[in-house]
């Protein structure tokens, strides 16, 4: 949970969710840009990757563009079921954050649990070695440049695992106390469960991530992207609360429906405009031959009365 580092954008204003935005396929944070096109002002998030030019070999292969805007209405739809929820079911609630807790546990804690005696028994290597070395120096057997540089050497990697070996702990005694992780995220959710605004300082205190995907259909106006919100004390927590917030499948369906209806309402009003357009244009050129006709007719009239004289 730590705090998350925010940076005005370059228009000097620093965004709700800025900082808290992450792309699900590369990992890079994501930007916030102010999109002022259209005449309106739109806050769009992108994965700072992707847009870092042309790369040979770029991290990240797609924008992952967002609307900041829009996903903050996601965000607090979100936070206000999980606390609507939590305060009227506790216990319900509780249960629903250990079973979250234990599921997220068996991808990533297993591997930290199997990286502790690793490090516990090299720590131990180690320390003999080093202990080894001072004899020898206090001895006189090993040279001193050569002493310093191996005592050196065994002591930067025994700083850094012992720093790893803290954080491994740090991390797993978080997910074993998943009842007092509830507990925490239940008082937060008391303390701000008439908030109407979502201020940055509530969203850092309730989100630790958010996970952008890319859009189902990239580069389309309309498509359906999904997020992960990692919340603070509890993770990610999808289940039957949160789902509520996200469409099903027959929700889905109809929005693709409703996307094509509008592509195609698109392309009609398009070829409206266009044979419009034609029309006008062929009245034009109709027009004009009509001029030429009729200056033609006014020629020859002339002519003939010429001929007539
Ligand atoms: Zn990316």
């Amino acid at each position: 949970e730590n705090a998350p580092v925010r940076r005005p954008n370059g228009d000097g204003e620093i965004h709700p969710l800025s900082g808290l935005l992450f792309c699900k396929d590369c990992g890079a944070k994501m930007h916030i840009r102010i999109d002022y096109r259209n005449g309106g002002k739109r806050h769009v998030a992108y994965c700072s990757e992707y847009h870092k030019g042309k790369a040979k070999n770029p991290k990240c292969h797609s924008p992952h563009i967002i609307d900041a805007d829009l996903l903050m209405q996601t965000v607090a739809e979100v936070l206000k079921k999980i606390e609507d929820y939590s305060i009227s079911n506790r216990a319900e609630f509780e249960a629903l954050v250990k079973k979250n807790l234990a599921m997220q546990q068996t991808d990533q804690t297993k591997k930290q649990q199997k990286r502790i005696p690793q490090i516990t028994t090299r720590l131990e290597q180690i320390d003999k070695v080093l202990n080894k070395l001072y004899e020898d120096n206090a001895l006189g057997t090993i040279p001193q440049d050569r002493y310093e540089q191996m005592s050196q050497k065994y002591s930067e990697e025994y700083y850094t695992l012992k720093t790893e070996l803290a954080t491994l702990q740090e991390q797993l005694s978080a997910f074993e106390n998943a009842g007092g992780r509830a507990q925490k995220f239940l008082k937060l959710t008391e303390r701000h469960a008439a908030f109407t605004d979502l201020t940055p300082a509530i969203l850092n205190e309730f989100i630790s991530r958010i996970e952008v995907h890319e859009r189902d259909q990239k580069r389309a106006r309309y498509a359906i992207q999904h997020i992960s919100i990692y919340f603070n004390y509890i993770g990610r927590f999808e289940n039957e609360v949160t789902q509520l917030a996200e469409p099903t499948e027959q929700k889905i369906r109809q929005m693709r429906e409703e996307i094509e209806e509008a592509k195609r309402e698109k392309s009609r009003a398009y070829h409206r405009q266009y044979s419009r357009e034609y029309r006008a244009r062929n009245l034009e050129k109709q027009r004009e031959y009509d001029r030429i006709k009729a200056r033609e007719y006014r020629a020859r009239r002339k002519a003939q009365a010429a001929a007539a004289q």
